[in-house]
């Protein structure tokens, strides 16, 4: 088989609640590592919405750890884990797996045992595949992007579009 592009993720979703607890139980994942930005909540928002507080609290419920891992500023990221009741970490530098490797072993949780879900090819799910896990790219929250992550962008539709385009992954449902 040929080996698999680094920014192709394993799964696709509309949105990271979309994906039931059952779907990750029946893989052997334990911990689910989100970005933050665009996928749990638009740039702008600086709350979680009742409806992701349901869901993290559904996953809790099954043994499903959930994790903010974000290439944010810790103010925003703390402060929107701590509204979540979930743990997090910030900075990470993504489309480096470095820093999440290293919060992994943190946290004693195995590359195997977790997933990534993040609306960006060229950093969530490069990141998160180059770190082993089992990657899901969502469906971007808004359009609307600062200034700053607009050059990531650029590279990030790029690899959508050949993602999409070619069929490279799989619906969550069609697994
Ligand atoms: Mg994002």
């Amino acid at each position: 088989m040929k080996k698999k592009k680094k920014y192709v993720p394993d799964a696709l979703a509309g949105k990271v609640a979309d994906i039931p607890a059952s779907f990750y139980k029946a893989r052997g994942i334990r911990a689910v590592l989100s970005d933050l930005d665009n996928t749990l909540a638009t740039y702008g928002e600086p709350f979680p919405s009742q409806g992701l507080k349901d869901y993290v609290r559904s996953l809790g419920e099954e043994g499903i750890a959930f994790y903010i891992a974000s290439n944010n500023t810790g103010k925003r990221v703390t402060a929107f884990a701590e509204a979540l009741g979930v743990e997090s970490c910030h900075a990470l530098f993504k489309p480096s797996s470095f820093f999440l490797k290293r919060f992994l072993k943190k946290k004693g949780l195995k590359p195997e045992e977790c997933a990534f879900v993040g609306d960006q090819c060229a950093t969530d799910v490069k990141s998160g595949n180059g770190a082993g896990l089992f990657t899901i790219l969502v469906d971007h929250l808004s359009a609307h992007r600062p200034l700053l992550t607009k050059i990531n962008g650029i590279m990030d539709e790029h690899y959508r579009k050949i993602v999409l385009s070619k069929g490279l992954a799989p619906d969550w449902r069609n697994l």
